[in-house]
Parts: C-alpha cells; structure tokens; sequence
C-alpha cells in the first residue's frame, strides 16, 4: 500500500452526468429545495439536495436528457420552469469565451 499523498483534503464532487469526480469549486451545484423546485446553486451555499454537474454544457444537456438530476435529486420530473432555467444556464456556460476559441484558422487557403 502506497503512502497517502502529503496535500489538504479537498472535497470531491462528482458530476452527475459524467461522473468525473472533481474539487467542489470545479462544478456547479443545483439544489432541490423542500417543494421539489430545483435552482442552480452558484454559491454552492444554499439548504436542500444537491447534485453537481460539469461546467461543459454537454454534460447538462446530457443530465437533462438521462434524468440524472431527477435522479441525484429524487424528484419525479423538473418543474417546466427550473427546466428552462437550468436549460439558460447550460447555453451561458457554452457562450463564456475560452482561450482562443474565437481564433480564425490559420490555413485558410486564400490569394496571397
Ligand atoms: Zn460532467
């Protein structure tokens, strides 16, 4: 058996889509409060179950789609609206701008 690595405990999360594990502050927390409406938890600090997703939209379309938040969270079916919010959440993870992801190709073939 292998020593343990000498670093703090950080508390891992995983996401409910991918089931990546990650520190806590790599994922995004939703929360089920105690009428079954569920809201994105930005500041991860709010009462009720939580579940984690990924910060890539792919894995919120697709926790959308398997039910994993119903699941996660134990509720029959997202309310319509908590849907749509978290569905408008998911597309601005997917606008922030990452890196150079705006860069044009650099071999676009054209007349010099
Ligand atoms: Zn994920």
């Amino acid at each position: 058996m292998a020593p343990p690595p000498r670093q703090k405990h950080i508390p891992q999360r995983t996401c409910v889509a991918c089931r990546r594990s990650e520190p806590k502050r790599g994922l995004v927390r939703l929360v089920r409060n105690a009428d079954g409406r569920v809201a994105v938890d930005v500041g991860g600090r709010r009462n009720g179950r939580g579940a984690y997703l990924c910060h890539d939209p792919l894995c919120w379309d697709l926790a959308l789609k398997r039910r994993a938040l119903e699941r996660a969270l134990k509720i029959e079916q997202l309310h319509a609206e908590d849907r749509a919010a978290i569905e408008a959440f998911a597309r601005n993870l997917r606008a922030e701008p990452e890196g150079s992801a705006t860069a044009l190709p650099a071999d676009a073939p054209e007349h010099a």
